[in-house]
């Protein structure tokens, strides 16, 4: 078996998962301990010197366990089962995808700098740097998926403190309007700004998962992710996951046992358990979209649709789409013909698809990111980035795509066409 490089799916039930260390048992069981119990003082010694980055690992020597705040077998096996899909050296769970996200624009920024962020972007994400960066001296510059490889140089070069630009978030496709930013251009563009060191570029893969978009593969240093959406997958936990090289990973798990903010052993355990089905989950609901994507994109009550399924061919965000993700996902947007009144008709009239904020689970969730998920985010720049009185999120669940259908079928029979329709 250790010859052939097998498939992630194939392994997400035995990786790094040794039974004769846990008296045979097939599954990993949850490791409820705060501490680990030393074979002698000098074993402690031996691992205390290697988490703290005393001295290098000898040839085949694994750090040992010693505190539940720096490892535990749950997170361990969970941290390397999830590196396998992204093909990372290493990866950090948390407690949040907010926790991992702050985490590393703490990490990688200090008073002076300038950060680099595409919007939309996630509602927390949005506040954290707009509203907490500034008080510790962090400069913040925001651009959207419209702008082209000069205007975004330009952009930055024409900023008071583009001599400081030391890291890059970026969130694509975009939560909640499936915007693309094209990773590789934003590489480029951020390597022609010198600095002392090569200017980091972290990627919030949350809206896509771990299956269809692999931002390492396209210059960013740092993938992160809400586990609690399509990798939890249930609706029944929060986590956070970010994943990276050796070196830059180092400093997220020191930034993170200092922080304290490490997923728990139960969440660990519960997530080891939702990566088993990521695959067929994921897959399922992709199908499901693209039924209910097409389904939308021809209705009357319709205005214009938000799908990566249905991106125009020719058009640049195409082949942004083309070269950046190997799938459509299961998240649809679409404006609805009317504001928010009809909007609300339609939440208000669905059955089986759960009106709720979050996306990722095996339930049909929709809502108004205008009001809900992006009430956050100012007036002025709502219209700008495309979010809308009209417009309504759908995360799509592994139910029976017809079910679906007739579901939002019948709610948009509810809704009157607005007044001003029906000259
Ligand atoms: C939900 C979400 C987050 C935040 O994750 P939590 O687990 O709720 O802290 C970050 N980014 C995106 C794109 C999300 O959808």
């Amino acid at each position: 078996m250790s010859n052939r490089s097998m498939k992630p799916e194939s392994l997400m039930m035995s990786y790094g998962y040794k039974p004769e260390l846990s008296e045979g048992a097939i599954k990993c069981p949850i490791f409820l301990t705060s501490t680990f119990v030393f074979k002698s003082a000098e074993e402690g010694k031996a691992f205390f010197e290697l988490a703290y980055g005393k001295r290098e690992k000898l040839p085949g020597e694994e750090m040992g366990l010693i505190y539940s705040r720096i490892n535990n077998p749950d997170l361990e096996i969970l941290e390397n089962r999830l590196r396998l899909w992204d093909q990372a050296d290493d990866c950090a769970v948390f407690e949040s995808g907010m926790s991992a996200i702050s985490t590393v624009l703490l990490e990688f920024l200090k008073p002076g700098d300038l950060l680099l962020f595409s919007s939309p972007t996630y509602g927390g994400t949005d506040h954290f740097i707009n509203h907490f960066l500034p008080k510790i001296g962090v400069h913040t510059l925001g651009f959207t998926s419209d702008m082209s490889e000069e205007e975004l140089y330009e952009t930055i070069h024409n900023s008071d403190h583009a001599g400081r630009l030391t890291h890059v978030h970026l969130e694509t496709p975009a939560n909640p309007t499936n915007a693309l930013i094209d990773i590789e251009m934003v590489r480029r563009v951020v390597d022609r700004f010198k600095t002392e060191e090569k200017v980091t570029i972290a990627v919030d893969n949350t809206y896509m998962g771990p299956l269809w978009q692999h931002p390492l593969k396209h210059g960013a240093d740092l993938v992160m992710y809400s586990a609690t959406k399509y990798i939890g997958g249930h609706s029944d936990l929060i986590a956070g996951a970010v994943l990276g090289n050796a070196e830059l990973m180092v400093r997220v798990k020191t930034l993170r046992t200092f922080l304290g903010n490490m997923a728990s052993p139960h969440t660990g355990w519960m997530l080891l358990r939702s990566l088993e089905t990521l695959k067929i989950r994921m897959e399922a609901m992709q199908a499901n979209a693209i039924q209910v994507a097409n389904f939308l994109k021809d209705h009357e009550k319709v205005a214009q649709i938000k799908y990566l399924g249905l991106i125009e061919e020719g058009t640049r965000n195409y082949q942004i789409y083309k070269n950046q993700c190997s799938g459509p996902g299961a998240m649809v947007s679409f404006c609805i013909n009317g504001g928010e009144k009809e909007a609300f008709k339609f939440l208000n009239s669905l059955k089986l698809v759960k009106l709720a904020v979050s996306l990722g689970g095996t339930e049909s969730l929709a809502e108004h990111p205008k009001s809900m998920t992006h009430a956050g985010v100012d007036d002025d720049h709502l219209e700008h980035i495309g979010v809308t009185d009209a417009l309504v999120r759908l995360s799509i669940g592994v139910e029976n795509y017809e079910d679906l259908i007739w579901d939002i079928s019948q709610a948009l029979d509810q809704v009157a066409i607005p007044t001003s329709e029906l000259v």
